[in-house]
């Protein structure tokens, strides 16, 4: 089958069900919410007392299969799905990973809520080729209701690939950047692109115009990042930002030793550095060999060009520090 007709012939699954009327195997409930918060060390009181809510981000958590896998009823599993991954498997397209997903929050979820939802193959990339090999991304969108009303979606994706010889290398990171590039080509050394979406943009946008901005809650004043829709402290969605100075100071580093791969030149250090505002921030470390990083050390923003396209915050070891 060449490529163009079995592209026709994926695409021919967009719109169709994924999963019918699936139903959570469990209704929203405090241990799995207390176990999920201790988990991401999660300590918003919202999520515990009488009146607990679950993390929005457990979203999936009440909609997955457990040690049932596939094919168990209360997935919904439909059969389109499974022909699309069989045909994508027919093709070569043995290997999958997940790459990215994006979620919507319509309504807090809470213990006692049963949770029932439907799931639509939303779109099939054409023929990408990504340093882990070439395959399709298949997205998928499942919308979560209770008692009938929409209280949240989760769109999925993950790329179906033939495996590449040397794909031992690879990273699959590289393949959730490469999920948001409009073109499968990827010039060698190229670094992966951030992954931009309606929460972070605004950061994005200022890291476009050479600022650093952290978001303020307006409620209560409490500084977050990375960026996120809502406060951990108070639980308000709304925001300002402030410029951070650039001043900083190592909090904590590691040293990343790993396989070649052409973005990057290891080894090389990775720095949690906490802002002179108190934020914190995991970024590069320059200016000062990666053996030579130590926890304290001060450091100051930079942003760093890496291509026409992409620039980076880095911290870079202020004099006198090394
Ligand atoms: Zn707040």
């Amino acid at each position: 089958m060449d490529d163009d007709h079995l592209h026709l012939r994926l695409k021919a699954y967009e719109g169709r069900p994924a999963a019918v009327a699936g139903v959570g195997r469990d209704p929203v409930n405090a241990p799995m919410i207390r176990h999920w918060c201790e988990a991401m060390g999660d300590a918003n009181p919202a999520y515990a007392g009488p009146d607990a809510i679950a993390p929005p981000t457990m979203l999936q958590a009440w909609i997955m299969g457990g040690l049932g896998g596939p094919g168990s009823v209360h997935e919904g599993r439909a059969r389109a799905y499974e022909e699309l991954l069989s045909l994508l498997d027919g093709a070569g397209c043995t290997a999958v990973v997940a790459t990215d997903c994006e979620q919507e929050y319509l309504r807090p979820l809470r213990p006692g809520d049963e949770v029932a939802f439907d799931t639509v193959i939303e779109s099939v990339s054409s023929r990408k080729t990504t340093r882990l090999g070439t395959g399709y991304f298949v997205t998928t969108r499942t919308e979560v209701r209770v008692g009938g009303a929409l209280v949240g979606t989760h769109r999925f994706r993950i790329l179906k690939y033939a495996p590449a010889p040397d794909a031992a290398t690879a990273a699959p990171v590289a393949a959730a950047a490469e999920a948001h590039r409009p073109e499968p080509a990827r010039a060698d050394g190229l670094r992966p692109r951030p992954v931009v979406n309606r929460d972070n943009a605004g950061f994005w946008a200022g890291v476009g115009e050479r600022r650093f901005l952290i978001q303020r809650c307006v409620a209560c004043a409490t500084l977050r990042f990375p960026w996120l829709p809502g406060c951990n402290a108070c639980g308000s969605a709304e925001w300002d930002t402030v410029e951070a100075g650039g001043r900083g100071t190592v909090f904590s580093y590691v040293v990343m030793h790993h396989p070649p791969f052409p973005a990057f030149s290891p080894p090389y250090a990775v720095g949690l550095v906490e802002l002179a505002e108190g934020v914190r921030v995991i970024s590069g470390v320059v200016g000062v060999p990666y053996d030579k990083v130590r926890i304290g050390m001060p450091v100051e923003l930079e942003f760093q060009v890496f291509d026409d396209e992409l620039t980076l915050p880095v911290f870079r070891a202020r004099e006198g520090a090394a």
